[in-house]
């Protein structure tokens, strides 16, 4: 095995209040593309047109029509063993939160329970007007924009542009980050702000890095591991 996983695996076997925060790498081991690279949903829509406040109040029709298109694309996806061994170190009482920028939904597939998902959830919706949820796949997909009872256009429950993130989430999430022993960051470039500005209140010295790329946080952290985190964390 090598050294710096074994290392983490030792981090891991000594702790009992492990956060992990995960961005899109954790999910493209499921088969599911970074919106942002190439066969990414971002090649198919203009987020501009289709992940935004403007578009939502504008256009809600081809909100739904990405929305549907993404979900479709997840249709097959499943957590792969990066997801499974994050619920079972949370089974056995290692791991305290998943912080994700993630809005597939896999951690939860995958048995985690407490998974603060900074940018929503693909699977859920809501009334714009009256906040009355529904799940997003039960929508009537064939007839356009769907409406609440309440006459109110039910939107989904992912975190558009132009609009910030959820303050309950984020406050959720930085206490977890800031009491956290050993925080794993794995599958994101810490590019998206202000997500990764988050990992800024950790205060522990066992920061571990695991992305395939160099990420502007390699320096500061005290263990790197450039490999996919569903190989890595299938070893430990
Ligand atoms: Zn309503």
């Amino acid at each position: 095995m090598d050294a710096n996983i074994a290392k983490l695996k030792e981090w891991i076997a000594g702790s009992d209040n492990i956060v992990f925060f995960g961005g899109a790498g954790v999910s493209t081991e499921s088969g599911i593309p970074d919106f942002r690279s190439p066969g990414g949903l971002w090649e198919r829509h203009d987020p501009m047109e289709v992940a935004t406040v403007t578009a939502l109040h504008r256009n809600p029709r081809r909100v739904w029509e990405f929305l549907i298109d993404a979900l479709a694309s997840l249709g097959q996806a499943k957590p792969n063993p990066g997801h499974f061994a994050l619920a079972r170190l949370e089974r056995e009482g290692r791991l305290a939160a998943v912080v994700t920028q993630n809005i597939d939904g896999l951690h939860q597939a995958a048995g985690s329970k407490n998974v603060l998902e900074l940018h929503g959830s693909i699977l859920r919706a809501y009334c714009s007007r009256c906040g009355r949820p529904y799940p997003a796949e039960r929508m009537n997909h064939g007839a356009g924009v769907p409406k609440c009872e309440c006459g109110g256009v039910i939107r989904p429950d992912i975190v558009l542009y132009e609009e910030p993130l959820d303050d309950d989430i984020v406050s959720r999430a930085v206490s977890a980050i800031r009491q956290a022993d050993v925080l794993i960051v794995g599958g994101t470039s810490l590019n998206v702000y202000p997500a990764a500005g988050l990992i800024n209140y950790y205060q522990g010295h066992r920061l571990a890095l695991v992305n395939l790329s160099a990420t502007p946080y390699d320096r500061q952290a005290d263990l790197v591991i450039h490999e996919k985190i569903g190989e890595v964390f299938g070893q430990v």
